[in-house]
């Protein structure tokens, strides 16, 4: 599935696609659409080479020329599941020259991708890259939302847009879907008996939620799927969480496997620990992997009627779960007694903040406004390891991740990387998400 799935959606019509309207010609479509009730008007130049024994660049920029020329932006798309041919990168290239705002649409994407295919098709240098699956309808709120940055001031009537392939475009088969703001994908992680079954059956009994069993992404996992406020969260491989060991070394090591895969299927893990044992090894084994699977973490101390009984400080609790996971500052710390319900309304409206912090992107003008304000002094970096930071952009969310502009190519040195962080975070927030920095060097090619 390719181009014509991908203007299906952007469209939300089918029918525009088979072109009822006069004029319409194999290798150029219109389609009507509206963002957030602003019509624009979507030229697909695409179906354009129909033997493509060789892609020249040239023509297919040709063809595309006159709707080029009318269009307010172009969408640039890409195969997301091939490699980046010299066809992509020449008719970046003229696009690009064109002068016109220019998005990179990477298709067949799913969102646990994103930060690598930024990664990979920044090389095209086109500063907005967007990952998107047709199919399923993820990534268009994002694409959508950066292309109607571009669109010209409201009086102007109607805004063309101007779709142009790398690929071929093959027919539209699959019937199209409205666009969804997506779902929050949760994992519950944490070692046996900790309380992980009692907290999902709080978070999926809740009189206010609609809750159904769907297939989870692996065999034979299922998932709960539940609408809460018009809001859709997914609890991953709720049979997974619910199973249990038979042994109580089989059932510790059983969590740490559980863990891992569940993670992968995630936006946002909680990563539980038991207030009534304390914070204890296998406790860190999990919350570690949590932080190097890139994920958004909470982290829900339960049990706290326990705790509590025995006269534990809140606070103090608070420090010792800072103090062992050093390496999740950024997540937020949740107290709960599962066993009662209590605290667990305030846990959706944590993972709901969580998850959009996640997804949150900041305009590039915002960025450098923020950049300005910075004094890089107190950073405390060597001399020798100093580098100038021209601009910053972002390239990606789920998780967020930043370029950075430099005048040298060398690794940013840690002081840099970790005072940076804070700083952002400090700016725009970015709760329970880690942050992704690179860096490259400004006006040459991307940095080894
Ligand atoms: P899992 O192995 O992580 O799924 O843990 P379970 O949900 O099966 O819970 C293990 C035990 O802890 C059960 O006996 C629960 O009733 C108990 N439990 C769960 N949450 C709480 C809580 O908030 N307070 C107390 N006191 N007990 C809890």
């Amino acid at each position: 599935m390719g181009k014509s799935t991908l203007f299906n959606r952007l469209t939300r019509s089918r029918r525009s696609l088979v072109g009822d309207e006069p004029g319409m010609t194999r290798d150029r479509i219109y389609g009507k659409a509206s963002w957030e009730g602003r019509p624009y008007e979507l030229v697909d130049t695409g179906g354009m080479l129909p033997g493509d024994a060789e892609l020249i660049p040239e023509a297919i920029f040709r063809q595309a020329q006159t709707a080029i020329k009318a269009a307010d932006a172009i969408l640039f798309v890409v195969d997301g599941r091939s490699v980046l041919t010299s066809t992509d990168r020449q008719l970046a290239q003229l696009l690009h020259r064109t002068g016109k705002p220019v998005l990179l649409v990477v298709n067949k994407v799913d969102s646990d991708r994103q930060e690598r295919l930024t990664d990979e098709f920044h090389e095209l240098g086109l500063r907005e890259v967007y990952g998107v699956s047709s199919e399923h309808g993820l990534g268009f709120q994002d694409l959508l939302e950066a292309l109607a940055a571009h669109f010209p001031p409201e009086e102007a009537a109607e805004v063309e847009v101007a779709v142009t392939p790398a690929d071929t475009g093959e027919e539209a088969v699959a019937a199209p879907l409205p666009v969804e703001v997506p779902e929050v994908r949760i994992a519950i992680v944490g070692r046996p008996n900790v309380g992980k079954s009692t907290l999902l059956n709080q978070l999926t009994g809740e009189e206010r939620s609609i809750v159904s069993e769907v297939p989870g992404t692996t065999r034979d996992a299922v998932d709960a799927l539940v609408v809460r406020d018009g809001r859709r969260y997914r609890f991953v491989d709720t049979a997974g969480i619910r199973r249990k060991g038979k042994t109580h070394l089989m059932a510790e090591k059983l969590s740490v496997v559980m863990a891992r895969r569940h993670l992968e299927e995630a936006d946002v893990a909680l990563v539980m620990i038991d207030a009534g044992e304390g914070i204890v090894s296998s406790d860190a084994t999990i919350a570690g992997y949590a932080s190097e699977s890139g994920k958004s973490v909470i982290l829900v101390v339960n049990k706290w009627d326990l705790a509590r009984s025995r006269g534990v400080k809140r606070q103090d609790f608070e420090q010792a779960v800072r103090d062992s996971f050093k390496f999740l500052a950024y997540a937020p710390v949740v107290f709960l007694t599962a066993k009662n319900g209590h605290g667990v309304p305030g846990l959706y409206q944590e993972i709901t903040r969580v998850a959009a912090e996640r997804r949150k992107r900041i305009s590039t003008a915002q960025i450098n406004r923020f950049l300005a304000t910075v004094d890089f002094k107190r950073a405390g970096v060597p001399r020798a390891q100093q580098v100038r930071i021209y601009y910053i952009s972002q390239v990606g969310i789920g998780p967020p991740c930043f370029v950075l502009f430099v005048d040298k190519a060398r690794d940013l040195h840690f002081s840099y990387q970790r005072f940076l962080e804070n700083q952002l975070r400090a700016a725009f927030n970015f709760r329970g998400t880690p942050i992704v920095l690179k860096t490259r060097v400004s006006g040459g090619k991307k940095k080894k």
